[in-house]
């Protein structure tokens, strides 16, 4: 694939895939997950496709050299929510091969919400081990006066997360981040796609210099 503008990603998830979920290889020992880029049942209730951060995994991808996963297709399979999830069990595996040290699932927040960016380490569970990694990349969220609200409006007290079980699974830095969807939109007038392009630079960045210094 060539490198697209940001706005051009969003085609991917016009179409339909044959496989359930695509892995693109990167160089860096950095995954972004993209679980949610279609809609999806939960306890009976649609869950609209988070396309947005589908976007912006592939374009992390292209620019930035990262690895990602994302969802390619509307089926039961809610990696964030089920127990027993094919994207998840691929995603483990992926990061052993790979040795990969670091993910970032992304997920929207809807735009009626007043925070635009919701880390969530659950009370701290989730970065333990990491909190100097987590601080700075909190802080690079906050230089760049992007409202932010740790575990809040969610908290990631749910077992059964994608970050959760990587954690646990394969023992690397796992932080979820829920983006406010108006923020990624380019047909929302208020969208901040630059800054976000920029602060996701960043942060991959300040980890690959975190890690250089471990
Ligand atoms: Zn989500």
């Amino acid at each position: 694939m060539d490198k697209l503008h940001y706005e051009e990603y969003f085609k991917f998830f016009n179409n339909s895939h044959t496989a359930p979920y695509i892995f693109k290889k990167g160089a860096l020992p950095i995954i972004f997950s993209a679980p949610h880029t279609y809609s999806h049942l939960r306890k009976g209730k649609i869950k609209i496709a988070e396309k947005g951060t589908g976007a912006l995994a592939l374009y992390l991808h292209e620019n930035n050299n990262v690895h990602c996963i994302i969802k390619t297709a509307q089926n039961d399979d809610d990696p964030n929510f089920n127990e027993f999830s094919p994207f998840k069990n691929a995603l483990s595996e992926y990061i052993k091969q790979n040795s990969i040290k670091y993910i970032f699932d992304l997920h929207e927040l809807k735009p009626n919400r007043p925070t635009e960016i919701n880390p969530v380490i659950d009370k701290g569970k989730l970065i333990l081990g990491y909190e100097k990694l987590y601080l700075t990349i909190k802080q690079i969220f906050i230089s760049n006066h992007l409202k932010t609200t740790e575990d809040f409006p969610f908290c990631g007290d749910n077992p059964n997360t994608v970050s959760r079980f990587i954690n646990k699974k394969n023992q690397i830095f796992s932080l979820p981040i829920e983006i406010n969807s108006r923020l990624l939109y380019p047909e929302i007038p208020c969208n901040k796609i630059d800054l976000i392009l920029k602060v996701f630079s960043n942060i991959i960045e300040s980890t690959i210099q975190y890690d250089k210094n471990l």
